[in-house]
């Protein structure tokens, strides 16, 4: 029976805490992002000082992203809304404006260096990524780790404009956080570069990495006989197959298919490794493998090393 008194005698306490920190919690900045990785973005620069929503929450799609009208409401009583920009989110522009949204929009990409859409992938330009973003600009910028940087100092400034009662907690906050993406990039490219050059290149249905192929010189080439969304036919998968023999390409990143036999087909027939899931648009839930842009980043590099190290 202690152990339940004690729970019960510190919940009093707890509830006895939040009645004393309540006006501090009550003054917390209210900020709407976009998607997953702005809401871990902000919620570094911003700690317990904001109060952070996020419009397509972790594993969702933002291409096809539906708002609903409680999105509205609480994009409505917002300070701050924190877009991708390049194309990648305009819907929150239109959101913000039917909500009647007074605060003031931050473009969390503002500065980076861009990338056209037809760059991406395969560098000789013979395919254009389906992403339907317009503007022939690749939206996915935070790829390239040093663009996160970028954010993350956009995002500090923003919260430092409408909340100078908290700047020297921002800027602390990014310059620690900004520490660690450093240490990333840096990581990162020590662990590509220890590959061979000719082994740097991956078949993969994503078309999200292109700045992270330009920043970490690895190649992601689009399939062929598969398409992004269905299981592939047999015959797109001998497509496949010959199309990894041709390009000579050490791994195969292919999240829809599902079927086991496809896969040990690929394996086996191609000699390519057949890697698990990179995340590349959102982040996992916060027991999966990449609840966090840090953990995200990692992840990918862990599997792309694994799949690219030498046979
Ligand atoms: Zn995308």
């Amino acid at each position: 029976m202690r152990l339940p008194f004690r729970h019960a005698a510190s919940s009093v306490c707890a509830a006895l805490l939040a009645l004393f920190v309540a006006p501090a919690a009550a003054a917390a900045l209210d900020v709407t992002t976009s998607f997953s990785i702005l809401g871990d973005f902000v919620r570094q620069v911003g700690g317990e000082r904001v109060a952070v929503r996020v419009l397509v929450g972790p594993n969702e799609d933002a291409h096809a992203f539906q708002p609903r009208p409680s999105d509205a409401r609480a994009l409505g009583n917002s300070k701050l809304v924190v877009a991708n920009g390049l194309g990648f989110d305009d819907w929150i522009v239109r959101l913000a404006r039917s909500a009647g949204f007074r605060g003031t929009l931050v473009v969390a990409s503002a500065g980076v260096r861009t990338l056209k859409m037809t760059q991406v992938g395969d560098r000789d330009g013979k395919h254009e990524g389906d992403h339907d973003h317009g503007g022939g600009i690749d939206p996915h910028a935070w790829q390239d780790v040093v663009n996160a940087q970028r954010y993350v100092a956009n995002i500090a400034e923003a919260l430092v404009a409408a909340d100078p009662e908290g700047a020297p907690l921002y800027r602390a906050n990014a310059e620690r956080y900004t520490g660690k993406l450093q240490a990333l990039d840096a990581e990162i490219r020590a662990a590509l570069t220890r590959l061979p050059p000719a082994q740097r290149k991956v078949v993969s249905s994503h078309d999200a990495f292109g700045y992270f192929a330009r920043a970490y010189d690895i190649r992601f080439l689009a399939p062929v006989g598969v398409s992004n969304n269905a299981e592939p036919t047999a015959q797109g998968v001998a497509q496949l197959i010959r199309q990894i023999k041709a390009e000579r390409a050490p791994a195969v990143f292919i999240e829809n298919v599902a079927d086991p036999r496809l896969i040990e087909r690929i394996r086996s027939e191609s000699g390519a490794r057949v890697g698990g899931t990179l995340y590349s648009d959102a982040l996992s839930a916060a027991d999966g493998a990449a609840p966090d842009y840090l953990a995200m980043m990692r992840h990918n590099l862990q599997r792309l090393v694994e799949a690219l190290a030498a046979r």
